[in-house]
């Protein structure tokens, strides 16, 4: 028979104060925070014991159930992950992982006071621009160049200062969304420039170009990279060279949103050929725009080279200020691009590393994982770039495999570990890439792997 609670048994606040291991959470979490988790433990506890007619613990179950309740309080929510779904720039996973390199110029510059707008030779005011630029033109061989927060923010700069209240010119082929409700035209219009577009949803020829340049007063003309969308089938589309062209003989600025944006060519890593920042500028774009934290594998950042009177325009246009990149988003910019200009790019930036694994290399990891692990096959399967870049783009790979009962209840398992595991399940079968588990996660990972397939559930 259920026995009403003694309430009266409830420790008042005062009396948890007196505990030894109070003034340990006082010291770690600071005396407000510690004494709400204590009120709000002594009154989880109350309300339990009510509904479920149980009598009221000792006093150490409500310094444990502070303990936890604090520990929730202060745990972060942005945490690193172990992204092993083998998707390259995973845009819900934070894109790119930054080198070591790029994170020590991070930190150098955030814990200390900086260069940012300071020029140390002359001891006088400097500008922030001249940090990445220099890098960006030589690495490109444009005149001159600009960082701003990122790629919408580039796109939405470059058209403010240069075509608002006036028409650009886009083919329909590229009024693409790009995934979390992002679409490119809806950021276009936010600039007040108004979209004029040409072409059918899966053809676009010069001479609508030509005619609409003709019959309209046309500002400037924009090209926008379809990102994760690829039409296939009944479709055609001029050479970028020659749309520059025609935008050139009527006097026009031709604007390349890359989005991706790759300094390396892909088609050398057994992916299709991408169209590099340096090719778009070799046919003739006036400005090229690209995002830090796609395929160039650094922090988010919207990047644009180009002509120099024009970037002159958009630094001098207000919004500059409203979409200017941070400093350590400078810094680590500067150090990720220097991996290019050392020629290291692969060995160093973690998105290349990646890239550039062989199927051969992902196989022996895999090999030795399943050896580790006694559990799992090894089969072929597709790692993908991601990230809104390179649609389709699929590399050859070898994943474990694991057969299980409920593999979605094992996914959910795999998340709560620390760092969570994200994985993805595929013809009712627990994939795991090793493409993506960067090197000092792969322990982490491993044991993990092997505490989860020994729960009963899973064996
Ligand atoms: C990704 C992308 C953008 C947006 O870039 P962010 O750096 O995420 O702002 C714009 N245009 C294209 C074509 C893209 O692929």
């Amino acid at each position: 028979m259920d026995k009403k609670p003694d309430l009266s048994k409830l420790p008042s606040v005062d009396h948890l104060l007196q505990r030894p291991t109070m003034m340990d959470m006082m010291v770690e979490y600071g005396r407000p925070l510690a004494l709400e988790a204590i009120r709000t433990a002594i009154e989880e506890i109350r309300q339990k014991a009510i509904s479920n007619h149980e009598q009221v613990p000792e006093i150490d179950a409500f310094m444990a159930r502070a303990e936890q309740i604090l520990a929730g309080w202060v745990r972060p929510t942005l945490e690193p992950v172990i992204n092993a779904t083998g998707v390259i720039l995973h845009t819900n996973l934070g894109r790119a992982p930054l080198s070591e390199a790029t994170m020590a110029a991070m930190q150098a510059v955030g814990l200390a006071y900086s260069t940012l707008e300071f020029d140390i030779l002359k001891g006088k005011r400097g500008s922030r621009y001249i940090h990445v630029e220099d890098l960006l033109v030589r690495l490109t061989g444009a005149e001159s160049a600009l960082v701003v927060n990122n790629n919408a923010s580039a796109l939405l700069l470059i058209l403010s200062a240069l075509a608002n209240r006036r028409r650009v010119l886009i083919s329909r082929t590229q009024l693409v969304e790009i995934g979390g409700g992002f679409r490119v035209p809806d950021v276009m219009k936010q600039s007040g420039a108004i979209l004029e577009e040409i072409g059918a949803t899966n053809r676009v020829h010069l001479k609508d170009y030509e005619k609409a340049i003709k019959d309209l007063p046309i500002k400037l003309v924009l090209r926008a990279h379809q990102s994760n969308f690829q039409i296939v089938g009944f479709t055609s589309e001029p050479p970028l060279k020659d749309v520059v062209d025609t935008a050139h003989k009527a006097d026009l600025p031709f604007v390349d949103d890359l989005g991706s944006g790759t300094l390396l060519h892909t088609e050398d890593y057994g992916l299709d050929h991408e169209m590099t920042v340096q090719e778009s500028l070799e046919a003739g774009s006036d400005l090229v725009c690209f995002s830090g934290d796609k395929l160039l594998g650094g922090p988010q950042a919207g990047i644009i080279v180009g002509r120099a009177d024009l970037i002159a325009k958009l630094r001098q246009h207000p919004l500059a200020r409203a979409v200017r990149a941070d400093k350590i988003a400078l810094a680590g910019l500067s150090a990720t691009l220097l991996h290019y200009l050392k020629s290291e790019a692969e060995i160093k930036i973690p998105v290349w590393q990646m890239i550039s694994m062989t199927p051969e290399d992902v196989r022996r990891k895999a090999q030795s994982w399943v050896k580790a692990l006694r559990r799992g096959d090894i089969v072929e399967n597709f790692s993908t770039v991601g990230g809104g870049s390179l649609p389709g783009a699929k590399l050859p790979t070898y994943v474990l495999a694991f057969d299980l009962e409920k593999p979605d209840v094992f996914l959910a398992r795999l998340r709560r570990a620390r760092p969570a595991i994200i994985a993805r399940v595929e013809d009712e079968r627990v994939l795991i890439d090793p493409r993506t588990v960067l090197p000092k996660q792969e322990g982490a990972l491993l044991v993990e792997l092997q505490n989860a397939l020994a729960e009963k559930q899973f064996r």
